[in-house]
C-alpha cells in the first residue's frame, strides 16, 4: 500500500470494527445490520456505476422481483431505500472508491483519494459487472431493448410476446436464451464462432428446443431501430462470407459474461480463475481472516439483488461473530 501522509489516517487507538466497501444491495443490508448491532460500520460506497452510489440497479428501470414491493420499484427508488435506511442506524457513508487495501497485517487498512481507515474487518460488495459489446448506439437502447439480465427483464412487457436476440454462446447465453423461451416468441441466438462453448447439456438443451434458432459465425454489429425510435433489429454480420444483414428482434440479451470487482484483493485474497472472490461454502469467510465477502463480486451463479442482500446479512453477522471471538 502507497503511504500518503497528507491522508486523514485513524488514529492508531481509533479502529473501526469493520469497513463495508461497496453500495450494492449487498453493501448496504451488510451496512442495516451491522449498523444495528452497533458496530458503527464505515462504508465507502463507490462512484464507478454512471458516477453514483448505489450499484447496478442504479442503471435499470424496474426491478419486479424483489420482495416487498408488489407493484415493483424503480431501480434507482429501491437503492435510495437502502441507502436511507443504513444512515438512519448510523452507518457512516463515503461516496469514495477505495483505492488501496492492506489486509497483510492486522489491523487492515483500507484507503481511498479522500482518507485512510484503519480496521479490524472488512467485507468486500464491490459487485460485478456485465460485460459488453460497446456496440454504436448501446447506451441509447440500454434498458429500452438491451439487457444483461433475461431473469431480470424477461417478462417486462417490452419483450414478452416478441422476437429476441441472446449474443453469446457460453453457459450465460444459453441459459439466458432458455429462459427467455417462456416468453418470447421466437429467440435467436448470436454466436460468433462456429460452435457453441457451452456445456453439452445445455448444448443439448438449446438444439431441442424449437423456439431457438441457433446462427454460427455471427457477429453483432449494432441495433436497428424504426421510424418510432423503438428497437426493431440486430445488424449482424456473417464472418465467414462477409455479408450484413438485419435480423428482426425486439430486444438484444447480452450472455458475455460478467466481470467481479475485485481486482484490489489481487494477491492477498485468493480468487477463483475468474476472478470472483472464494468464500468457504455457506458462509461469508474468505482466505483471510476478517474479511469477509458479499454480493455479485464472490457469486457467478445467481446475480441477484436480493441474493446479494442475503449474502450482506451473513457478511455482517459474520464480521459480529468474529468481533465478539477476538475481542
Ligand atoms: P453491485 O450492485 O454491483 O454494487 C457494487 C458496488 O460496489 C457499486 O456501488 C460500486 O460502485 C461499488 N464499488 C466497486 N468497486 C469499488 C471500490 N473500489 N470502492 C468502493 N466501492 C466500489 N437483480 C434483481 O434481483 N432484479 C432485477 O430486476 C435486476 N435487474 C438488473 C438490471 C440490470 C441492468 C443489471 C446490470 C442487473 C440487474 N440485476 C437485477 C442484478 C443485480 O443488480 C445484482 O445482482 C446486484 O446489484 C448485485 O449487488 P451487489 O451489492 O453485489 O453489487
Amino acid at each position: 500500500t502507497a503511504s500518503s501522509p497528507e491522508l486523514p489516517t485513524t488514529p492508531a487507538k481509533n479502529v473501526e470494527n469493520v469497513v463495508i466497501i461497496g453500495s450494492g444491495p449487498a453493501g448496504y443490508t451488510a451496512a442495516i445490520y451491522a449498523a444495528r448491532a452497533n458496530l458503527k460500520p464505515v462504508v465507502f460506497e463507490g462512484y464507478q456505476v454512471g458516477g453514483v452510489p448505489g450499484g447496478q440497479l442504479m442503471t435499470t428501470t424496474e426491478v419486479e422481483n424483489f420482495p416487498g414491493f408488489p407493484d415493483g420499484i424503480s431501480g434507482p427508488d429501491l437503492m435510495e431505500r437502502m441507502r436511507l435506511q443504513a444512515e438512519r442506524w448510523g452507518a457512516e457513508l463515503f461516496q469514495e472508491d477505495v483505492e488501496n487495501i492492506n489486509l497483510k497485517s492486522s489491523p487492515f487498512t483500507v484507503q481511498s483519494s479522500e482518507r485512510k481507515v484503519k480496521c479490524h474487518s472488512v467485507i468486500f460488495a464491490t459487485g460485478a459487472t456485465a460485460k459488453r459489446l460497446r456496440l454504436p448506439r448501446e447506451d441509447e437502447f440500454w434498458s429500452r431493448g438491451i439487457s444483461a439480465c433475461a431473469i431480470c427483464d424477461g417478462a417486462s412487457p417490452l419483450f414478452k410476446g416478441q422476437v429476441l436476440a441472446v449474443v453469446g454462446g457460453g453457459d450465460t447465453a444459453t441459459e439466458e436464451a432458455l429462459y427467455l423461451t417462456k416468453y418470447a416468441r421466437h429467440v435467436h441466438l448470436l454466436v460468433r464462432r462456429d460452435q457453441l462453448k457451452a456445456s453439452k447439456a445445455m448444448q443439448d438443451r438449446v438444439y431441442n428446443n424449437p423456439n431457438i434458432t441457433v446462427h454460427y459465425n455471427t457477429e453483432t454489429l449494432d441495433i436497428i431501430s424504426n421510424t418510432k425510435g423503438q428497437m426493431s433489429g440486430v445488424l449482424v454480420l456473417k464472418v465467414d462470407t462477409g455479408e450484413e444483414s438485419v435480423l428482426e428482434a425486439k430486444g438484444l440479451f447480452y450472455g458475455i459474461g460478467h466481470s467481479p470487482n475485485s481486482q484490489l484483493l489481487e494477491g492477498q485474497v485468493v480468487l477463483d480463475s475468474s476472478g470472483y472472490l472464494l468464500v468457504e461454502e455457506g458462509t461469508a469467510k474468505t482466505s483471510v481472516e476478517g474479511v469477509f465477502a458479499a454480493g455479485d463480486v464472490q457469486d457467478h451463479e445467481w446475480r441477484q439483488a436480493v441474493t446479494a442482500a442475503g449474502s450482506g446479512c451473513i457478511a455482517a453477522l459474520s464480521v459480529e461473530r468474529y468481533l465478539v471471538h477476538n475481542d
